[in-house]
Parts: structure tokens; sequence; C-alpha cells
């Protein structure tokens, strides 16, 4: 059986110490094996990028994004290895995981612009003869550690936009479906990135606390759970490095009366079960205004649900696949009887369902919980599975209340034709993304994406015009070269343009 290594200076690494099986979601067997790297290993990989370093901050920015363009092409080339290699080991479905490439390419896309993106700041004459500017210099060796729903996407997030800032990488992917992760990194490696500047080390808690410990890192980019997101905020500041932490999320839809029910329905029912609920962007609880709007959706849904299809990333007719592990299954059926012990109602179950031929698949049904109410444990937490709950309340402002009093504030959605209560909508909820009919606004590459609350540690978002400043510092440079005529005496007070 495979075992996957690491990338290290350009070469693929192997290391038999520690191992962990890998799962194909949809057979519940073991795949292939992963290395999990010792300290020695992550230490290796970050002296490899920190040897890369000097030569590659001093490459000219338009070289670097010339790499970028041939991995963006490179990408596309190898698409459908992408999305199989994502769905053996995740479970999307292959439209799905081309979707997730592609939103993923659009990142590199935006790297490609790195000459423009990092001019910089120019002030001529700010003072007799004297000017001033402001260039954004990389930091040095940067991390990476991100999570098993968007395994190729979400590393698409980081090191694209961190290399071509002029830093070198080191990316530690989820241990759970790591393959296409590794494959990309190699694609950008043909792409004729120099050795070392780009590493990448499977492994799990160890790699993750020694990148934390490690002097030679500079900064720190994170995206998975928020209680990892907040233990990987507080080490990594506590180590004086920069942090970004992107955590997890309960994205509300509220429904208004006046919606138009037949969009509304198609639209919730992508964003709650797509990639079987497992987006930290899925919308997970649809808010209701007034008992007949609720009545309403739920016959909807219930209707729209039945021709639901899961299955295996395979069959490219397929709704949505499984969840990642059997523990993770076990979980998310647990929410859902802890929502019917405490008195929600379950209209479509999504618990028995039976996948012919994938008898041992780690498959939830889809399924929609009416009646929940927020003291609920299954509405408090994240659930991270194809369950979608129903609140039901009386007024626009009690679904705002709601949302802005949730832990979590990374996306949310309103469904209305009224104007005037979307604007009050997007002005007043403390959620860092919002739709306007838009069931998913995850921002697109030349926007940033990052929630408010326990949905992201550290003050700058992931990607987009964010990025330019996280994997960059300034330094501001203020010049004068004196000459006879300008040439002044001693002064101790603080110079002023006064
Ligand atoms: P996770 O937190 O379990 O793992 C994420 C990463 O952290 C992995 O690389 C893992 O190896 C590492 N890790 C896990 N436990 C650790 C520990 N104790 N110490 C150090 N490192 C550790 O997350 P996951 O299950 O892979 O991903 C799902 C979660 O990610 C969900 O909560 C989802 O909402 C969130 N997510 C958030 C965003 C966002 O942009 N906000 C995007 C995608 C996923």
């Amino acid at each position: 059986m495979e075992t996957l290594g690491h990338l290290i200076n350009g070469h693929m690494v192997h290391e038999g110490q520690r191992q962990q099986s890998i799962y194909n979601p949809a057979t519940g067997a073991v795949a292939r094996q992963v290395s999990l790297a010792s300290v020695a290993t992550v230490e290796s990989a970050i002296a490899a990028a920190h040897q890369a370093y000097p030569a590659w901050r001093n490459t000219p920015a338009i070289k670097r994004a010339r790499i970028m363009f041939r991995f963006k092409e490179l990408l596309e080339q190898n698409a459908t290895r992408i999305a199989e290699l994502i769905g053996e080991e995740h479970g999307k479905i292959s439209h799905d995981a081309m979707g997730e490439l592609q939103r993923g390419i659009e990142n590199v896309e935006y790297a490609c612009g790195a000459p423009e993106l990092l001019k910089g700041e120019h002030s001529r004459h700010v003072g007799p003869n004297i000017d001033s500017w402001s260039e954004f210099q990389p930091l040095g060796v940067v991390a990476g550690i991100t999570p098993f729903n968007f395994p190729v996407m979400v590393p698409l997030w980081m090191f694209p936009m961190a290399l071509v800032c002029g830093n070198t990488f080191v990316l530690k992917p989820s241990e759970r479906d790591p393959s296409s992760t590794l494959f990309i990194a190699q694609l950008l490696q043909e792409a004729g990135l120099p050795d070392g500047v780009m590493n990448v080390v499977n492994g799990d808690k160890e790699a993750v606390d020694t990148l934390l410990h490690d002097k030679r890192v500079q900064a720190v980019s994170f995206v998975g759970s928020t209680p990892i997101a907040e233990y990987i905020y507080a080490t990594a500041t506590a180590n004086g490095k920069r942090c970004q932490a992107l955590g997890g999320a309960k994205n509300h839809a509220i429904v208004m009366p006046d919606a138009d029910m037949d969009n509304t329905v198609n639209q919730l029912i992508g964003a709650a079960f797509g990639s079987s609920g497992e987006r930290c962007m899925a919308l997970s609880v649809a808010v209701a205004v007034g008992d007949a709007t609720a009545d309403r959706l739920i016959a909807g849904m219930q209707a729209a649900m039945s021709s639901l299809k899961v299955g295996a990333y395979t069959d490219s007719h397929n709704d949505f696949g499984p969840v990642i592990t059997r523990e993770h299954q076990q979980k998310v059926l647990g929410f859902i009887d802890s929502a019917e012990q405490q008195g929600a109602h379950v209209v479509v179950d999504g618990r028995h369902i039976e996948v012919c031929g994938h008898e041992q698949g780690f498959f939830v049904g889809g399924t929609l919980i009416d009646h929940v109410s927020p003291e609920m444990h299954s509405y408090k937490n994240e659930i991270f599975g194809p369950v979608l709950q129903v609140v039901r309340v009386k007024t626009m402002q009690e679904a705002m209340d709601l949302i802005n009093a949730h832990e979590y504030g990374n996306g949310t959605c309103i469904f209305t034709r009224d104007g005037e209560a979307a604007r009050y909508f997007s002005d007043h909820i403390l959620v860092g993304m919002v739709g306007i009919n838009v069931p998913l606004p995850v921002p697109v590459a030349y926007h940033s994406f990052g929630g408010w609350k326990r949905s992201l540690f550290g003050d700058l978002s992931a990607y987009g015009p964010d990025a330019v400043r996280f994997y960059t510092r300034r330094k501001t440079i203020t010049q004068r070269w004196p000459s006879a005529g300008v040439r002044e005496g001693v002064e101790f007070s603080m110079p002023t343009m006064k």
C-alpha cells in the first residue's frame, strides 16, 4: 500500500516512524497511509525554506508571478486527476471537486498580479527635497495549516500569495486527505519553483507544534475548527509570530415572508447539503420569519429533498457524498438524535440511509429538522454534516438578534424581495460575509475571506488584498539628498512642516 511522504527541498522524503491510515469515505476502506512527520522532519523543512529565502526574496516579483502562470496551466491540465484525488479521500463528488479547484485557481490568478500588488506607496516632496515611500517586504519563512474539507482550495488561499510576496513556505495539510494537496505542491515544483521555496510536511499535532515554536517561522495561516484556531492563535502570537486563524461557523439564512420561496428552497438545498454540509460557509440554520413562511419553507424543502442523490464521488449524478470519517458520521448522527430528544421535529431523516454497493461508507442522508430552538445542543454547535435546522421567529429583528448572539460570525444570508430590509440586515448583522439572496457569499479571490467573532482570530482575512498585507511588512523610507541650497543646521525640535 502506498505511503505518502513529505515534499522537502524539492524532493519527496519518506519517514517510517509514525503513520496514519487515510480512508476512502465512500467505501470505508483504507486508501493509503500517510507518514506523520517527526520534529526533526519538520525542522528540516523549515531549514530548507530558511535557506531558500534570500534568493527567492530577491527574485523579481514578475519572475515569481510567471511561475504562478505556469502553475495555473498545470492545475487546469491536471484538473481531472486532482478532482479524483479529492473524491477518493474526501468523498466530494467530481463536479463539486472541480468547483473547489476552480475557486482555488482564481487565487493563483490573483497572485499572478504580484508586481502590481506589491508596487507600494510613494509621496514626492513630503518636505523640502524630501520624498517618502512605503515598501511591502516579505516576512521570511511562513507556515500554513489546513483543514480536510477543502484540501486544494484552502491551501491555494495561502501559498500562492505568500510566495509571490517573496516568502518561502511550509504547509501542513490535513492528515485525513493530503494526497491532492501534495499533488498540487508537486505541480508547483514542476512549474519551475526553486527547491526549498515550497515544502509540505504531512503530520499531526507534533508537526503543527514544531511550526508554532520554531523561531525561523515568522507567520502562521490556519484554517480549521474554532478550538484549534484559538490554540494556534494563542501559541503563535505568544511565540512572537504574526497569525491569522480561521475557525468554525454556524451560518444562518433569514427567510422573509416576501421571499421567492421556490428560489429560496433551491438555494438552501445546495447550500445546506452540498459537500455533505462540510463547508465552513454551509447554510445550516434557516430562520423563518412567521409560521406561514416556515410552513411553506418546510413543505418546499420536503418535496425538493425527496430527489436528493447521495452516493460515491465516482457517479457525477450524485448531489453529495459521505462525510469524512466514521467517527464524524457518528457525531453528526448524535446531533440529530439530540435535537429530537430536546424537542425538535425531524421532518426528513437521513440517519438510516443505505447506499447500494457502499454499505460501509460514511454516509448521512439529507436531514431537515423543524422547531429547533437556541438552547439546543444542535443549534449551539457546528454540526458539519448534511443537516438543515429550521428556527421559527416572529420578526426579522428577532432573527437578527439570534444571529448576532451566536458565537460564530462567518457567513449569513437573507432571502427577501425588500431592498430596505436587505440593506438594514447587511448594515447591522455581526457577521463577516453577507449574502442577499446569495446563499454562499464566499468572496471572490480579489476580495478577502474572513468571519467575525469566534470564526476568525487575528486582524486580517484570508487571500485577496488582506493577504498582501498579511504576508508582507511595511517599510517606510524617507529620503533627502542634501545639496548646497537646502543644507540645514542642527535642529533639536520635532521636524514639522509648519
Ligand atoms: P481541525 O481543526 O480538526 O484541523 C485543522 C488542522 O489543524 C489540521 O491540519 C489538523 O492536523 C490540525 N490540528 C488538529 N488538531 C490539532 C491540535 N490539537 N493541535 C494542533 N493542530 C491540530 O479541522 P478539520 O476537521 O480538518 O476542518 C473542519 C473545520 O474547519 C470546521 O470547523 C470548519 O468550519 C473549519 N473551516 C473553516 C474555514 C474558514 O474559512 N473559516 C474554512 C474551512 C474549514
